[in-house]
């Protein structure tokens, strides 16, 4: 059983956030595999002209797909965007997968790897990219070896002429390389630290060129997409959202894991469809929609359809769909806690407010009574001043135990 399924909201900062390692993958469909079922097929249609770079780019804004490693921008309209400035045109793919309670990328990279290069490798036609940079969580260690293996047997046998040619780097544990900006620096063999926009990366990314930058999950959907069609994608949701999420389920409920399910799902019926219910004996007491950044609701706030943009309105997000679940042997002040002493943790230190705000933060809730007022001021600057979404987002957990846990202050 894997160690981060396992894990529970009082272990998210330690068990799931930085330091596990990966077992060597064991059952991977390989290069051969792949090509023997169709593999590979598409991108040959769409380098011989059979499928066009406009109609792959209509096809991709119809899907709606989103950027799945947490901001939600949209695949096709980057695309469109990344492509529209001038050339030579670079490519960076996130397979960090930094954020505690996350593990998606992991489950599909270590099954079923070149739907996810084949993926990019259509993505890098459609921009015109001339290079391709993967960058891979170091803690995957599994991951990392197969990957080199199966990048090699695609190089010795490119399905096309011309490829552009693959790097993989290897990350160094570091949370803030899982943003964007920060893992462009990361490449470029810099200290990771996010970096003021604009210039957004689209215009001005690795190494100075225009870049077309993703999460692994997102260049996983491209050739299903490309496929089946964007009405395809788009036909699957629920509670009025659209498209598929792989929710990353992990705490307190049977059948922990990735949940293959419709955008908008509740967490209710996440529970109690996809994973067998609570663990025997405990009751649904409260969850984290977006892993550590994305705060903590109680369970009377059952009903939220879980997606991009619906959380907002709650202090909430989704980001890379990382959802925990607590039952009624956790408490929110303890998870706030661990959470906090991650970001602290994390935090680059470039900016003040993130710097000192995480560690006064960290420490203002260690104590028995809280100073509600202070940490109000405190997330308030955290929010209007820090450079990245980590200050912004890392005064969540402690607003939403004020607003929705009061009781546990009492
Ligand atoms: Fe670094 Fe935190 Fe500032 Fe982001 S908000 S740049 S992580 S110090």
């Amino acid at each position: 059983q894997n160690p981060i399924i396992q894990a529970t909201v009082d272990s998210v900062a330690t068990a799931v956030g930085s330091n596990q390692i990966t077992q060597p993958v064991a059952e991977v469909v390989d290069f051969l595999e792949y090509s023997k079922v169709g593999g590979y097929e598409l991108l040959k249609k769409c380098i011989s002209g059979e499928r066009d770079v406009e109609s792959v780019l209509k096809t991709m804004e119809d899907s709606g797909l989103r950027g799945l490693g947490g901001a939600g921008f949209p695949a096709g309209r980057k695309w469109r965007i990344v492509r529209g400035e001038k050339g030579p045109r670079l490519m960076a793919v996130n397979i960090d997968e930094g954020e505690p309670g996350t593990f998606k990328d992991r489950v599909y990279l270590e099954k079923d790897p070149h739907r996810f290069l084949e993926g990019m490798l259509i993505a890098a036609w459609a921009v015109d990219i001339q290079t391709i940079y993967i960058y891979l969580r170091d803690e995957y260690h599994g991951c990392r070896v197969m990957l080199e293996a199966e990048l090699a047997k695609l190089k010795a046998n490119p399905p096309i002429a011309n490829m552009p040619e693959i790097f993989l780097r290897r990350g160094a544990g570091a949370y803030i390389c899982g943003e964007e900006s920060a893992m462009i620096e990361s490449i470029e063999g810099k200290r990771g630290m996010p970096r003021l926009r604009p210039p957004y990366v689209a215009q001005v990314g690795l190494f100075g060129r225009p870049t077309l930058e993703h999460n692994f999950e997102t260049l996983y959907w491209v050739r299903d997409i490309l496929e089946k069609g964007g009405e395809w994608f788009t036909s699957h949701g629920r509670n009025g959202r659209k498209g598929l999420r792989s929710y990353s389920v992990s705490g307190r409920v049977k059948n922990p894991g990735v949940k293959l399910a419709p955008a908008g799902i509740t967490i209710q019926e996440l529970i109690d469809e996809h994973c067998g219910g609570m663990l025997d004996g405990q009751t649904f007491y409260g969850y984290l929609p977006g892993g550590a950044s994305g705060g903590i609701l109680p369970a009377s706030m059952n009903d939220i359809p879980l997606d991009f943009d619906t959380l907002q309105p709650y202090g909430c997000f989704i980001g890379s769909a990382a959802v925990i679940v607590m039952s009624d042997k956790d408490t929110a002040v303890q998870a706030a806690r661990n959470m906090m002493d991650f970001f602290k943790h994390e935090s680059c230190g470039q900016c003040t407010p993130c710097r000192v705000g995480t560690a006064k933060a960290a420490e203002l809730i260690k104590k028995p009574k809280w100073d509600v007022g202070l940490l109000e001021d405190l997330s308030l600057v955290m929010r209007d001043s820090s450079i990245c979404g980590l200050g912004q987002a890392a005064p969540n957990p402690i607003d939403c135990v004020v607003k929705y846990f009061p009781h546990e202050l009492a």
